[in-house]
């Protein structure tokens, strides 16, 4: 290791993006459109304004290229983006990889919630503060949105309540308890404030609860009250551009290290940090640049993988319009798998759509596995990934393994999302040996898409 080459690539506040980068303006094809739930018909913003405010809806139907970003929003961002970019050089020598075989990644966890989730987040809270909202209702999973959203609120002055999955709001109190801390109010899901979450109780009084499931009750919420919008951390399109300053500075410092990426990793929930770091790099592959993309998902909730590419409601009771997207079903419930971030039934359009073209690649790792490469990569590099970004490090490492094996040369470029300092009891459980894997049984992903919507498209 010669210390005159850097570990870390690091940019000034000056090259924090000044736009967001729209992969609307530049698809092969048009994204489908979304279709209303009663009718069928394809929706117009009038039809969004309950839940957003206009400029989200301005921005979720965009195909400018590039949408400014409003210097209130840069100023937060300036709190600690650019974010850096790591050579992983003690993982490198921990796999005894050749020096052809580079490995870099992407690291979201410095911002104040220990995720890339603020990117959006504040970028939301910022446009409902501007047209005079004074709350906003949402869902959580592990609690990594929930906070994200909470900071934001708290930033700008905005009120919040927190639908947190069940399971993960049991595994994760002090997630909840670093909501509160930024002034959030958050309840288990299903709960007993919504229609919705009450009629999920009164059937199955056991529910753990899903994002699907908490989606209906913070979509409630919001349509019900005059003071309140909705709030998504993923899966639609503003979410995913929001992200995209990700992986403009990653452009930017790969430049710096000399590197092009022949392959970049990252794992899937919704699609948002995937979407982030990787559509840049789409954008110079649709010019002609090779790069291989590979999205991961977990075995336990494998949308990408074994769902199929239809149109579905984005939650349980039905109330979100219909979006075509990768799915296993609304009614899905995956197994209580400790990266609740990837405990989605669908993923996001844009991502479900560059699939389907072949534009990228998508793979499903258990969480075992994933744990053996997060503890790897804690004893090497020192940081303690997030159970989501885990997933990604494995294939990552995967794919730098089998370079070596075939004596080829290859950069790889990963996504780490964020750190797990709230995800010990799962750390605590794999190192005890108590983390089971868990492939979800194909009759249980069939009876869940027997359910899906019938649309005439
Ligand atoms: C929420 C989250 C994910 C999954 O969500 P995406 O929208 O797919 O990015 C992944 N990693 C971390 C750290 C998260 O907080």
């Amino acid at each position: 290791m010669s210390s005159s080459e850097p570990t870390k690539y690091l940019l000034s506040e000056d090259r924090i993006p000044t736009s967001w980068y729209n992969l609307a303006a530049d698809l092969p094809v048009p994204p489908a459109p979304v279709l209303h739930p009663g009718t069928g018909q394809p929706i117009g913003p009038a039809d969004l304004a309950p839940l957003f405010p206009m400029e989200i809806i301005r921005q979720e139907v965009s195909t400018e290229r590039h949408i400014p970003i409003p210097e209130e929003v840069l100023n937060v961002y300036r709190m600690w983006r650019p974010t850096p970019l790591f050579r992983a050089r003690r993982l490198a020598a921990a796999l005894e990889l050749p020096p052809e075989v580079r490995l870099f990644y992407k690291y979201e966890g410095t911002s104040p919630a220990g995720s890339h989730k603020p990117n959006t987040a504040v970028a939301q809270a910022y446009y409902a503060k501007q047209e005079g909202v004074t709350r906003l209702a949402t869902e959580t999973g592990a609690g990594q949105w929930g906070s994200a959203l909470a900071m934001s609120c708290a930033l700008f002055g905005l009120e919040l309540k927190v639908y947190m999955v069940k399971i993960s709001y049991e595994h994760k109190p002090y997630r909840r308890a670093l909501m509160e801390t930024w002034g959030a109010e958050c309840v288990p899901s299903p709960s007993s404030d919504t229609n919705a979450g009450r009629a999920i109780r009164e059937r199955d009084p056991e529910s753990t609860g899903s994002l699907g499931i908490a989606i209906s009750e913070a979509v409630e919420d919001a349509a019900t009250r005059e003071d309140t919008k909705y709030s998504l951390g993923s899966v639609l399109n503003h979410v995913l551009m929001h992200q995209t300053v990700i992986g403009q500075e990653a452009v930017s410092q790969m430049e710096l290290a000399d590197a092009w990426p022949n392959v970049i990793v990252g794992c899937v929930g919704g699609g948002s940090n995937f979407a982030g770091l990787t559509f840049p790099f789409v954008k110079e592959k649709l010019g002609g640049r090779d790069v291989r993309i590979v999205a991961v998902e977990p075995a336990a909730c494998p949308t990408l993988t074994r769902g199929v590419y239809a149109y579905d409601f984005g939650d349980t009771a039905q109330l979100t319009p219909l979006v075509k997207m990768h799915t296993l079903g609304h009614t899905f419930v995956p197994a209580g798998i400790h990266a609740g971030g990837l405990r989605y039934h669908g993923a996001a359009p844009l991502v479900s759509l560059l699939l389907d073209q072949g534009m990228i690649e998508a793979t499903a790792v258990s969480q075992r596995p994933a744990f053996a490469a997060a503890t790897l990569f804690a004893r090497s590099e020192g940081i303690l990934p997030a159970p989501e970004a885990a997933h990604a490090i494995h294939v990552a490492v995967d794919e730098a393994l089998r370079a070596k094996e075939a004596g080829e040369g290859r950069t790889i470029l990963f996504g780490l999302s964020g750190h797990g300092h709230f995800d010990l009891a799962a750390y605590d459980r794999y190192h005890a040996g108590q983390l089971e894997d868990y492939e979800h049984p194909q009759d249980a992903i069939d009876a869940a898409l027997a359910g899906l919507p019938s649309v005439a498209v």
